[in-house]
């Protein structure tokens, strides 16, 4: 990639999208997977994010390389499960 792809504009609120490189997560089987450095079109306005068709191409094949999955780093994130007595303040409103 030697020039800037051009994704044009948002389709939420027409604003010029810039590139970035992004963590995108998917979940494959009920584990979730983070791909990182994923170039995508962002909206700094709104921060609607686009990935282009070779990209998402690419991230179809990425995702079924089991041996890549398999030895690639592992993270420990925060998993909080919500209890609905913690819902009954926000619907009392
Ligand atoms: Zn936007």
């Amino acid at each position: 990639m030697t020039q800037p792809y051009n994704y044009g504009t948002c389709d939420v609120c027409g604003t010029l999208l810039q590139e970035k490189y992004i963590k995108q997560n998917f979940w494959l089987k009920g584990d979730m997977v983070i791909v990182e450095n994923v170039p995508a079109g962002v909206c700094p306005q709104c921060g609607a994010k686009v990935v282009r068709a070779e990209v998402g191409h690419w991230l179809l094949t990425l995702l079924r390389n089991s041996e890549r999955i398999a030895t690639a780093p592992r993270i420990a994130v925060p998993l909080i499960h919500l209890e609905p007595i913690e819902l009954v303040p926000v619907f009392q409103t």
